[in-house]
């Protein structure tokens, strides 16, 4: 007769099953996602960096009608924002295709088209947040600028202020606690507002006395300066305030990462590292790497868009193959990050079904909320060839659910690949303060994304 051991499910630790070996190699894996953390704080300069690492891994540009082989590497960006990488296979795409998809944009507070404008003595950026924030935790927190200017004549001005040890940086004030009567009896949401989240960018006024609007002036003549740009340029502006903070080891013991925007590139580091460490797959692997998930995965960037369908159809053409078909045959990791058991708000989680820090990649069967709407809902069969696949890989995962059953919930790019008939599933690395300007994960976690991505381009 099995004994307890063979009868019951236990979740363990990832210390506790894989050696040292292998946490080594996650400690260094982990150290060259801080790096790609901290070169890549908004959707275009992930683009940046992970075209900079696939160009040096071999990857080139696809163009309609190169000749694709077995081991051709190509990638192709969609706009500034989005890209798709694709590793050729030996087998027909008829086979279908194995896929990793994963989000590159976070939540921010992006600058309005008309945002410059002076108050009390000081000047300010009028803003709106991007994605699903608590407002309240971008207050009186060091903030810096990135983005790009597309001025009249077409040029494009990269801006990146306040990462570089010497350079200002811009914050959006707090009320002082002694004036915080009637603030604090107000709910959160309704204690800090969209419209108060304005940028302080300066205070020091430009000629003279009578004159008005001297601060704005004297930003404006700075920026003019640096960049070459005039207040009508903000119109055709893409600028994001970030948080400053570096990506850092966190814990005594540093099995814990604290960075900005884990969400999602902890899974699209996993899927583009693992993309690139690919020699000749079986199967044709294809890494996405897409923007505007935080917002409803709209526009050409999104993946609800076509550029999906434009590149798979490409490449279907080019062998003869129908692009059904190859969906229908094909497989995707919706690779994006759960949210990790919290014990100072365990009441939102249900244990058995939560996914803890350390514990591995989380597999999301279904997301979605009240009664799982908004989900695709995941097959058994799917659950279990990753159960038999992950087994076989020696890849450390757990089941994870986004928090009690009628507590909110979430959803994901998942149901976008889904509806293209293709057999999709969420998993990813479990996340503390998910959404906040610096979230948490655990490192073994991160690595058994990417050793989770990298068996699912295993997949014959
Ligand atoms: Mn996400
Ligand atoms: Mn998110």
């Amino acid at each position: 007769m099995p004994d307890r051991d063979e009868l019951f499910y236990k979740k363990k630790n990832a210390y506790d099953v894989i050696d040292a070996k292998e946490i080594s190699r996650a400690d260094a894996y982990c150290e060259d996602y801080k790096s790609f953390l901290d070169k890549s704080k908004t959707e275009r300069e992930s683009v940046v960096e992970a075209t900079k690492r696939a160009e040096g891994s071999g990857f080139v540009p696809y163009k309609r009608g190169m000749k694709l082989k077995a081991g051709t590497k190509i990638y192709t960006q969609i706009g500034a924002a989005a890209m798709i990488l694709a590793v050729i296979g030996k087998k027909p795409l008829s086979d279908g295709v194995n896929i990793a998809a994963a989000h590159i944009d976070a939540p921010r507070i992006d600058l309005k088209q008309v945002p410059l404008y002076e108050d009390g003595d000081m000047a300010f950026f009028k803003t709106h947040y991007y994605g699903g924030i608590k407002k309240y935790q971008w207050v009186a927190l060091p903030l810096a600028l990135h983005g790009v200017v597309i001025k009249k004549d077409g040029s494009a001005v990269d801006i990146v202020i306040g990462e570089d040890e010497g350079d200002p940086v811009f914050m959006i004030t707090d009320l002082l606690p002694h004036l915080g009567k009637d603030q604090e009896k107000k709910t959160l949401a309704e204690a800090f507002t969209g419209e108060n989240l304005n940028i302080l960018i300066g205070s020091r006024p430009t000629g003279e006395e009578k004159d008005k609007d001297r601060v704005k002036l004297t930003v404006m003549t700075i920026l003019n300066e640096k960049y070459g740009i005039a207040e009508d340029d903000f119109q055709s502006a893409e600028i994001e305030a970030v948080p400053l903070m570096r990506a850092r080891d966190v814990g005594f013991d540093r099995s814990m990462i604290g960075a900005y925007g884990h969400d999602d590139r902890s899974c699209s580091f996993a899927a583009l590292k693992a993309t690139l460490d690919l020699k000749i797959p079986q199967k044709t692997a294809v890494c996405i790497l897409v923007d505007k998930e935080e917002i409803g995965s709209e526009g050409v960037s999104g993946m609800q868009s076509a550029m999906f369908e434009d590149f798979m159809e490409d490449l279907c053409e080019a062998t003869g193959v129908k692009l059904r078909d190859c969906y229908k045959a094909s497989f995707c990791l919706s690779a994006d990050v759960t949210n990790a058991f919290d014990p100072n708000f365990a009441d939102v989680s249900e244990k058995l079904n939560g996914a803890n820090l350390g514990c591995g990649v989380g597999i999301v069967k279904f997301s979605g909320a009240r009664g799982k709407a908004m989900s695709s809902d995941a097959s058994a069969e799917i659950v279990a060839m990753l159960r038999a696949l992950f087994a076989k890989k020696g890849v450390v995962w757990q089941m994870a659910e986004l928090g009690k059953v009628d507590q909110g919930g979430g959803g994901t790019i998942a149901k976008y690949m889904a509806n293209r008939n293709i057999a999709t599933i969420d998993a990813g690395v479990p996340v503390l303060s998910m959404h906040a300007p610096y979230e948490i994960v655990s490192k073994l976690d991160c690595y058994m994304a990417y050793k989770a991505i990298l068996a699912v381009f295993g997949l014959g």
